[in-house]
C-alpha cells in the first residue's frame, strides 16, 4: 500500500498554492512575484528575488552526502520544519496518534499537540541503559497511529535504535511511517537508515546540518523518503521555506573541503565525548553517566541544581532534563571545545560533596523510583 493512502483524507486532492517560481513560467524581465525590481542598498544581487522553493544545487549536494536521488529529499528549515509537516499531513485532529519513546526529543510531542494529535508513548528504563522492547512499541499502535518516532541517537539519552529499525520499518509497514530522527548520526559511526529506503517505503529519515556541520543559524534540514511522500511534503510545505542566504551558507558548508574540516570536528567531539564521559565519572557527586552515541552526555548527579548552579555561576549553562520522565536529577551536557568542557569540569568539581548520610539517602530513594522492589530489601 502506498503511504499515501495515510494522509489525511481532506488533504488527498490537495492542490498546492502556485507561487511565482513554482509555476514554471520564467523569463528574463520578472514582473511575476511583486518583487522589487532593484536589490537593497548593500544586500547581494539576487536577494530582492523569492528563492527557488527547493534549489536543485542543494538538493543534489544533499543527495550526494545522503547516498539517495535527488526527488527523495525535501529540504526545510531544520528538521523541526519536517516534524511539523509529517504531522499535519498524516494526522486527523482528534482522531489520529504517533507513538514515541519516553525520554525523548520534546518537538514530536509539541508537534502533536498543535495538530490535535493524539501522542503515546513508551517508557524507557535507565537502569536498561534505555533500551526499548520492540514489541512493546508496537503494541502502542492502533489503527489510527499514522507515525512512529524513533530517534537515533535519542535526545537525551545518547542512545542508539539503528540495530532494530529494520525490523520496526517491516512491522509498521502499511499502517504507519516509521520516522527515523538522525539529527547526531554524524557522532555514532553506523551507518544511515537511508540505505533502508530501496526496501522500505514506509521510512522518512530526518538529517540537519544543525550539528555536525555545524549550522544551526542557517536552520537546513533534509526529510529523506520515498518521492511520494518528499513530493506530498512539498505540496503543504511553505512556498519558498528557504532563505537564499541560508542556502548559500549550507552549500559552503557542503563542499568538499568543509565537509572534510566537519569530520576533523566531529573527531575532535568524540574525543572529548570520551574524555568528559571519563573525568564526570570520577567526580564525586556523579552517579551515573549514560554511554552516548551523540555529541552530549547524560548524567546523573547526587543534587543536580547545585550542579547547575555551580556551572552557571563559572559562566556554563548545560541542559536540565530532570524534569522528563525517568531523569531525575540528569542533566544533559553538550560536548563543547576542550576549553569549554574544562570550564565545566572545574565548576563541578567545587560541587560541595553532600554528606555522606543524605547522599546514600539520594540514591537510594533514586533506585526505589526505579526499581521500587528495592524499597523493601528486593523483595516484590
Ligand atoms: N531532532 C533532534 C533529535 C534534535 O535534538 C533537534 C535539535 N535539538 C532537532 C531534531 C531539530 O534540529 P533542526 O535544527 O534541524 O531543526
Amino acid at each position: 500500500m502506498s503511504m499515501l493512502a495515510r494522509i489525511r483524507p481532506d488533504l488527498a486532492a490537495f492542490r498546492a498554492y502556485v507561487s511565482a517560481r513554482s509555476s514554471g513560467m520564467d523569463a528574463p524581465i520578472r514582473l511575476n512575484a511583486n518583487e522589487s525590481p532593484w536589490a537593497g542598498d548593500g544586500s547581494s544581487d539576487g536577494w530582492n528575488r523569492y528563492p527557488e522553493p527547493q534549489p536543485g544545487a542543494l538538493r543534489e549536494r544533499l543527495a550526494a552526502l545522503y547516498g539517495v536521488p535527488a526527488r527523495q529529499i525535501w529540504i526545510g528549515r531544520g528538521s523541526d520544519e519536517a516534524i511539523d509537516l509529517l504531522l499535519r499531513g498524516f494526522c486527523r485532529a482528534g482522531r489520529d496518534n504517533v507513538v514515541a519513546m519516553a525520554p525523548t526529543f520534546g518537538m514530536y510531542r509539541v508537534g502533536a499537540q498543535l495538530q490535535g494529535a493524539g501522542y503515546r508513548e513508551l517508557a524507557l528504563d535507565p537502569r536498561a541503559d534505555f533500551a526499548f522492547d520492540a514489541e512493546r512499541l508496537l503494541a502502542l499502535m492502533d489503527a489510527d497511529t499514522k507515525l512512529v518516532f524513533v530517534c537515533s541517537p535519542n535526545n537525551p539519552t545518547g542512545t542508539l535504535y539503528h540495530d532494530v529499525l529494520e525490523f520496526l520499518a517491516v512491522r509498521v509497514r502499511g499502517r504507519a511511517l516509521l520516522v527515523v530522527d538522525e539529527a547526531y548520526i554524524e557522532f555514532a559511526g553506523v551507518a544511515s537508515a537511508t540505505r533502508l529506503l530501496g526496501r522500505h517505503d514506509n521510512l522518512v529519515v530526518l538529517r540537519t546540518l544543525s550539528k555536525a556541520h555545524a549550522l544551526a543559524a542557517a536552520r537546513i534540514g533534509a526529510l529523506v523518503a520515498h518521492e511520494e511522500i518528499t513530493a506530498f511534503v512539498s505540496r503543504i510545505a511553505a512556498p519558498y521555506p528557504l532563505p537564499a542566504p541560508c542556502v548559500e551558507l549550507a552549500l559552503n558548508a557542503l563542499d568538499p573541503n568543509s565537509l572534510h574540516v566537519a569530520e576533523a570536528r566531529v573527531a575532535t567531539l568524540l574525543a572529548e565525548r570520551t574524555r568528559v564521559a571519563q573525568a564526570l565519572v570520577a567526580l564525586p557527586g556523579v552517579i551515573r553517566v549514560w554511554p552516548s552515541s551523540a555529541n552530549f552526555l547524560l548524567a546523573r548527579f547526587d543534587d543536580a541544581q547545585a550542579a547547575l548552579k555551580r556551572a552557571l555561576s563559572a559562566g556554563v549553562v548545560v541542559r536540565d532534563v530532570s524534569g522528563q520522565a525517568g531523569l531525575d536529577q540528569c542533566l544533559r551536557i553538550t560536548i563543547g571545545s576542550r576549553e569549554e568542557n574544562d570550564a565545566l569540569l572545574e565548576a563541578l568539581h567545587r560541587v560541595r560533596a553532600l554528606p555522606a548520610a543524605r547522599r546514600h539517602r539520594v540514591r537510594h530513594a533514586l533506585e526505589v523510583q526505579e526499581n521500587p522492589a528495592s524499597a523493601n530489601g528486593g523483595v516484590p
